[in-house]
């Protein structure tokens, strides 16, 4: 049903004629469009498995109350290979992988994600999301553990200073469900078990030690005004723990903003209860980054999820990893950006998918993020179309890269195309004198 309303068929270029007759520009030539139909995708929708048969077959006894309890939920989680191999008919590799004696990054899925995993097909976009594959383990030139040197701009652990006025807080090493693209793998899971463990089975505790460093040096650096808790998922932490984070975190008069990334709304959407609404509430200006990979995650709960959250007031943004073969395509793409906007989610960013070790399966050509955006510029709400970014290795920072619609000049007009691939002249004559001033090197 998401998709209908913007995969219906071809968009009719408008008629580039009259626009041009009214610009006073001539077309050079007639708009091609180079963009092909957006067409529906195959892996999209399809019904999960009635919620009693999978429940009976999976999860004998347990009740849909107890189906709907986060805490239920996270223990459990599928993560182990025999678990999986009841639920899911593996492939060679995934057995393999599963097999492997050490992974960096634990198997963990979601009884509510595990439903939305296709049983048979080893291809499904969200399958390839959570179950491991061997290419984990091939290290790809380029290929890092820390590609972002993430580890060399943190002052204290578990805190990023990159940016002048914010930093980034690792608030848990905890995720309900692991995405085997993770940025933060080397962080995540069994690797900062000990030391960062924070879902249900730990209490807030034995975190509140490398918490109050993290607080304290915001306190003390007055030009942090926002602050990003991410992880790990912090959504994974009690109410009560994260409240007394968010707590100590307003009490800092600088601290302009508090931000939330966390993908439970797709991977946990029964967490977002309305207890835990009334508590973020209490915290504005709160906004969250929502983590989404593709359209078949937009599912009644996660739509239920996100409203309860837009209720609270909290501004709603997204953030997508782009994936090889999971979501590299304008259909699927144009289908998670259009279906958020319903859910009242402004997509936000679009991530060339960073070079961390064992990556090379999910990376794409740079290029083809450029060309999705191209394909759904036009065709999507202007409000759904992100900012695809590299987060430059290295430690630059995200990076924005856009489609190019400007040609040049010809005379005193800029000549543009349009997303229909129609040529048009906008008369800018300051800019042209600009543009034709010979650089002289040096001063700016
Ligand atoms: C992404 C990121 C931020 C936030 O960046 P915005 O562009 O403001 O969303 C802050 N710090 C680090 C280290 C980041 O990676
Ligand atoms: S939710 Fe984020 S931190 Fe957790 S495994 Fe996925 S990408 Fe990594």
């Amino acid at each position: 049903m998401l998709e209908t309303a913007i995969l219906d068929g071809e968009a009719d270029p408008p008629d580039a004629g009259a626009a041009a007759r009214e610009g006073g520009a001539e077309p050079e030539e007639p708009p091609s469009p180079e963009v092909p139909p957006l067409l529906p995708d195959p892996h999209f929708p399809d019904a999960p498995e009635p919620l009693a048969r999978f429940l009976s077959r999976h999860f004998p006894g347990a009740t849909q109350r107890e189906w709907n309890d986060w805490r239920w939920q996270i223990a459990n989680r599928i993560a182990d290979a025999e678990t999986a191999a009841r639920l899911w008919r593996l492939s060679d590799d995934e057995r393999a992988a599963l097999a492997r004696p050490r992974a960096t990054l634990p198997l963990a899925v979601t009884p509510y994600y595990a439903r939305l995993v296709d049983p048979c097909d080893p291809a499904q976009p969200l399958r390839r999301t959570v179950l491991p594959a061997t290419a984990e383990d091939l290290r790809a030139p380029g290929e890092a553990d820390d590609p972002l040197a993430e580890d060399a701009c943190s002052p204290v652990p578990g805190l990023v200073h990159r940016y002048p006025n914010r930093v980034l807080f690792l608030a848990t090493g905890f995720c309900s469900t692991y995405c085997r693209y993770c940025t933060r793998s080397r962080q995540v899971g069994a690797a900062c078990a000990a030391t960062t463990r924070g879902g249900a089975a730990a209490g807030p505790e034995g975190l509140r030690r490398r918490w109050q460093a993290c607080l304290d040096y915001i306190a003390r650096t007055p030009q942090v005004a926002d602050v990003l808790l991410s992880g790990g998922d912090p959504l994974t932490l009690p109410d009560a723990a994260l409240d007394w984070l968010l707590t100590r975190l307003r009490a800092i008069r600088h601290v302009e903003i508090v931000r939330i990334g966390t993908k439970v709304p797709a991977v946990l959407p029964m967490r977002v209860t309305k207890h835990l609404a009334r508590m973020l509430k209490k915290h504005h200006p709160l906004w969250m980054s929502l983590h989404f990979a593709h359209p078949r995650e937009l599912t009644a709960d996660t739509r239920q999820a996100c409203a309860i959250l837009a209720d609270a007031g909290i501004p709603l943004g997204s953030q997508t990893v782009l994936l090889a073969g999971v979501n590299d395509t304008p259909q699927a793409l144009g289908g998670l950006f259009q279906g958020l906007l319903s859910l009242r989610v402004r997509p936000y960013y679009l991530y060339q998918c960073d070079p961390i070790s064992g990556s090379a399966h999910f990376r794409t050509p740079v290029a083809r993020g450029v060309e999705i955006l191209r394909a759904l510029r036009g065709r999507l709400s202007g409000y759904a179309m992100p900012t695809f970014v590299i987060d430059a290795p290295g430690g630059g920072g995200k990076i924005p890269l856009a489609p190019e619609y400007t040609l040049g000049y010809s005379g005193d007009d800029l000549v543009l195309h349009n997303y229909a691939g129609g040529l048009y002249r906008y008369p800018d004559r300051a800019g042209a004198a600009l543009a034709a001033r010979p650089r002289t090197g040096g001063a700016a």
